[in-house]
C-alpha cells in the first residue's frame, strides 16, 4: 500500500524513538543520548545509540542506524509499510481513512482540470477565429451551434503542446498531468489532441471523464480517445451523438 508523506510524519512526531526501542532495548541517558545493548550485534558494553533530537538510532559497533521505522523494520523483519502500520499503531494514527481522502482530493482534482479544458476548448471553439474551420465542418454536418453549446463540443488548438503549456500555467504538476490521459506517453508535453473537434465524454454524474477528438486534418487516427484513467472505465459504445458523427 502507498503511504502519504504526511501520515509517516505524523506517526514520526506523535512518537519518541525513545518509547520506540526502549520496548526492546533498556536504554540509559548519557551525554545527551540513551545507550544501549546492541540487539542486532552481540556485545558486552553498549555501543547502540538513540538520540531523541535527532529522531534516529546509531550502532557504533556494527554501524547499523536509521529512524524509528527502519528499526522496527529490522527488528521485526518487517516491510516498510508494515513497520509504518505497526507504529501507527502505537501512535493511534490511523491509516486507511487518509488514503480515501488523498484519492478522493486526486479524483476532485482530476475533474476540476477535465472541466476546465472542456469550457476552455469549447469557447475556443465558438469564439477563436482559428477554429473558423471546426465551426464550418461541424455546421456543413448539421450540428449547429446550438447543439455544441449542449453538449460542450470544443475545439484543440492546432498546436500539439497547446493543452500542456495550458494546464501547466493553471498550476497543474507535470506529475499530475502524467495520470490526465491526455498526453502522448512518448513525449509527456504532446498532447494527443491538437487540431481537432473535442467531444466531452460524460459519466453518470454529470461530468466530464474523457475525451474523444475528430481529426480535421490527416494527422493521426481519425478519431483519438482518452485512454482508461483511474477516473474512466471504456464503455462498449460511444454515446448516440458521436456515432451519428461517425458516419
Ligand atoms: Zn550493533
Amino acid at each position: 500500500m502507498r503511504i502519504p508523506e504526511t501520515k509517516i510524519n505524523e506517526i514520526s512526531n506523535k512518537l519518541s524513538i525513545y518509547d520506540v526501542v526502549s520496548d526492546y532495548v533498556t536504554l540509559t541517558p548519557k551525554g545527551g543520548r540513551y545507550w544501549g545493548l546492541c540487539p542486532f550485534h552481540t556485545e558486552k558494553t553498549p555501543s547502540f545509540s538513540v538520540s531523541e533530537d535527532k529522531k534516529m538510532f546509531y550502532c557504533f559497533g556494527c554501524h547499523k542506524g536509521g529512524n524509528m521505522f527502519t528499526f522496527i523494520s529490522e527488528i521485526e523483519n518487517l516491510s516498510f509499510p508494515e513497520s509504518v502500520q505497526r507504529l501507527a499503531e502505537k501512535a493511534g494514527v490511523e491509516l486507511t481513512v487518509q488514503e480515501d481522502e488523498e484519492v478522493d482530493k486526486r479524483y476532485r482534482a482530476m475533474m476540476e482540470l477535465y472541466n476546465r479544458l472542456k469550457n476552455s476548448m469549447h469557447y475556443i471553439l465558438l469564439e477563436k477565429e482559428t477554429a473558423r474551420g471546426a465551426l464550418n465542418y461541424l455546421q456543413e454536418r448539421g450540428i449547429g451551434e446550438d447543439t455544441v453549446r449542449e453538449f460542450s463540443l470544443g475545439y484543440s488548438p492546432d498546436d500539439r503542446f497547446w493543452i500542456y503549456n495550458f494546464l501547466i500555467s493553471k498550476k497543474y504538476s507535470p506529475e499530475f498531468l502524467e495520470m490526465t490521459g491526455l498526453f502522448s506517453k512518448k513525449n509527456k508535453k504532446i498532447s494527443l489532441f491538437s487540431n481537432r473537434i473535442m467531444f466531452p465524454v460524460i459519466n453518470s454524474s454529470g461530468k466530464t471523464v474523457a475525451f474523444s477528438g475528430r481529426q480535421l486534418d490527416s494527422f493521426g487516427g481519425k478519431y483519438i480517445n482518452t485512454p482508461e484513467t483511474f477516473f474512466y472505465k471504456k464503455e462498449k459504445r460511444f454515446s448516440g451523438f458521436i456515432q451519428r458523427l461517425r458516419r
